[in-house]
């Protein structure tokens, strides 16, 4: 039909080839571009069936499958706004979101629909299983509808989704993303890391997420490319899959999961043409472990829910380990004064701002932090701390809400880290201000040993005291079998906070 719907005529629209596949299922099932788009027709036909109407939102809480994409396209295709919710979230947590957003419809896992019954005790959502067993679900109704559907017309500013931030930092936000937003990253994600059709993306990410969702899928559907789907990370399954796929998009631990398999060999990868890292920070140890075993070079990126992606390291030319690149095309990036928003000079640490077609338009049903967040002239201000060095390649020091201030120093917790993570016997480190009566914030460190390692408080500390200066050195040292993570591989520090916090006032009499 002649209707523009910017997004999703870009991705499903015009496919080259409807017999090809675009899902290739882990049991050896696939989903081709023609079966796609039909699904979504009947999906998007259930959808104003179910009398959800143009610039509705969807709330979508389902475990990961062909199925939970094609509803993504369904939303899309009928003008609504997708609204993808973690999978972890309890019910509870979900009625946050369901009372901010406010969605027309809420597809959930069967275990959530009785809770969410109760809290959203207006009834002004529609309630439904995608596809749970016994009559009702949202597929058993779809399977009744034709597989024709006339788009829903929308344009370049129209909202395609809210997707809520991860909540690493505080209260998760609604970011509000248009077609054109989307589009535009996908477009210049095809270009920068050279996705065609010949591509088949190993995806082990989940799609409740910038990253599995917009980052991995849109980006393939763009090139007319494949992708194998595993419905979480398994070491096991990405290692059986990985002959059978030319590229995969991870976050660290990925990498950090695979590189103690004796399995995961070089020429197990030796055709693979892409591994990708983002969502956290991936250890500069990590990128070259990874290198020696494969040969391969991660390609590390910087990305964020309500920017989509803004750097990436080149696909050609050096891929700097410890950098996440250099801005994408169209993408204008900034390193300015936190307080002041005024542009710093080369190497100077500061506020990462950026702008353009990528960036979000603002924050869901929040104008008064979507003002805040953004500069007079258009830069969004990330909250993460960088800088860039000689090369024009970008650093991310850390987030500003993680910045240390302690007897009015600045202490970066990444220069820290850095320095304990080369210590012998350490496997990783965050470091974390904690309320300090004197100093404003007093530094301590949680480090991880490796396995079989000893290490007391006092040896450390005695090991790096000539190699930071006195008010860096952390006053208490704890030691954990692991550090908390979200599933994004983002590791939490006001869980850590809230851990030792109390911990150091108590041994510290601080
Ligand atoms: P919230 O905004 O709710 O606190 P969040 O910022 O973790 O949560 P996301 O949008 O999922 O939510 O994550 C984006 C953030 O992830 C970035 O702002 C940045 O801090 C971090 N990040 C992404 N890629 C990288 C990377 N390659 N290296 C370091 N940090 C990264
Ligand atoms: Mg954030």
């Amino acid at each position: 039909n002649g209707s523009p719907n910017v997004l999703y005529d870009a991705l499903l629209g015009s496919p080259r080839d409807p017999a090809k596949a675009l899902i290739r299922r882990p049991d050896g099932g696939e989903i081709s571009y023609g079966e796609m788009i039909a699904l979504t027709g009947r999906l998007a036909n259930a959808l104003v069936a179910l009398s959800v109407e143009p610039g509705d939102r969807v709330a979508v809480q389902v475990e990961k499958s062909p199925e939970a994409l094609a509803l993504y396209l369904a939303t899309v295709r009928a003008g609504a706004v997708f609204l993808p919710l973690n999978t972890a979230y309890t019910a509870t947590e979900i009625g946050y979101f369901v009372g901010d957003a406010a969605p027309s419809l809420i597809v959930c896992d069967p275990r959530s629909e009785k809770v969410l019954h109760e809290i959203d005790r207006d009834a002004a959502a529609a309630l439904r299983t995608l596809d749970a067993d016994g009559a009702g679900s949202l597929m058993d109704l779809a399977a009744g509808q034709p597989d024709d559907f006339a788009n829903v017309p929308r344009a370049a500013e129209d909202l395609a989704a809210i997707l809520y931030t991860s909540g690493t930092t505080g209260r998760s936000k609604g970011a509000m993303l248009s077609h054109a937003n989307l589009l535009d990253n996908a477009r210049t994600l095809v270009e920068a890391w050279r996705f065609t059709s010949d591509d088949v993306l190993l995806h082990a990410l989940p799609i409740y997420h910038t990253h599995g969702l917009f980052v991995a899928c849109n980006t393939v559907m763009v090139s007319g490319g494949s992708m194998i789907f595993l419905p979480k990370f398994d070491a096991d399954a990405i290692i059986s899959h990985l002959p059978d796929a030319t590229s995969m998009m991870g976050v660290p631990t990925f990498y950090t999961r695979l590189l103690p398999r004796e399995d995961f060999t070089k020429p197990l990868v030796a055709h693979m043409r892409l591994f990708t890292s983002g969502s956290a920070p991936l250890l500069a140890e990590t990128h070259v472990e990874f290198e020696e075993r494969t040969g391969h070079r991660i390609l590390e990126r910087y990305g964020m829910t309500e920017t989509n992606m803004n750097t990436s390291n080149p696909y050609d030319g050096e891929r700097r380990a410890g950098t996440v690149g250099f801005p994408l095309p169209g993408v204008s990036l900034r390193i300015a004064h936190p307080e002041t928003g005024e542009e710093l000079a080369a190497g100077k640490i500061g506020m990462i701002e950026v702008k353009g077609p990528n960036v979000f338009s603002g924050y869901w049903r929040m104008p008064e932090k979507t003002a805040s967040e953004f500069r007079p002239d258009g830069f969004f201000i990330t909250g993460d701390l960088g800088q860039i060095d000689e090369d024009g390649y970008v650093h991310i020091v850390g987030r500003q809400k993680d910045l240390i201030i302690s007897g009015g120093f600045n202490i970066y917790p990444k220069e820290i880290e850095l320095v304990l993570d080369e210590l012998d016997g350490v496997a990783e480190s965050a470091v974390i201000g904690v309320p300090h009566p004197d100093f404003g914030e007093g530094v301590v460190a949680v480090i991880v040993p490796k396995k079989g390692a000893k290490l007391s408080e006092d040896g450390v500390k005695a090991a790096i005291g000539d190699r930071l200066a006195r008010f860096k050195q952390p006053k208490r040292v704890f030691f954990a079998d692991a550090l908390p993570r979200n599933t994004m591989g983002k590791v939490q520090k006001n869980v850590l906070r809230d851990e030792h916090g109390a911990e150091f006032k108590e041994t510290t009499g601080a």
